[in-house]
């Protein structure tokens, strides 16, 4: 039998280093993961990468990019 708070901890860890790959907030995705479990995980493989939207054609794109892929503009980077 594996123990309760090891799997619990497994959630954690897959949410972590999906957020990381992602780019979304990595504590708070160790955090839903082990509290949430399974359904923190399906929310983190269905939410996919942070999207960022053109300023010009309003298509999403990825977060970071540097030119629309879809009009072909350069994005001015909103700082946070
Ligand atoms: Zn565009």
């Amino acid at each position: 039998m594996i123990p309760l708070l090891l799997i619990w901890l497994l959630f954690g860890f897959i949410c972590y280093w999906l957020a990381k790959k992602q780019g979304r907030d990595k504590k708070i995705a160790f955090v839903a993961g082990f509290f949430l479990g399974v359904l923190a995980l399906i929310y983190y493989l269905i939410a996919g990468e942070v999207k960022q939207t053109c300023q010009f054609c309003k298509e999403k794109m990825k977060k970071g990019a540097i030119v629309c892929p879809h009009c072909q503009r350069e994005v001015n980077m909103i700082k946070k």
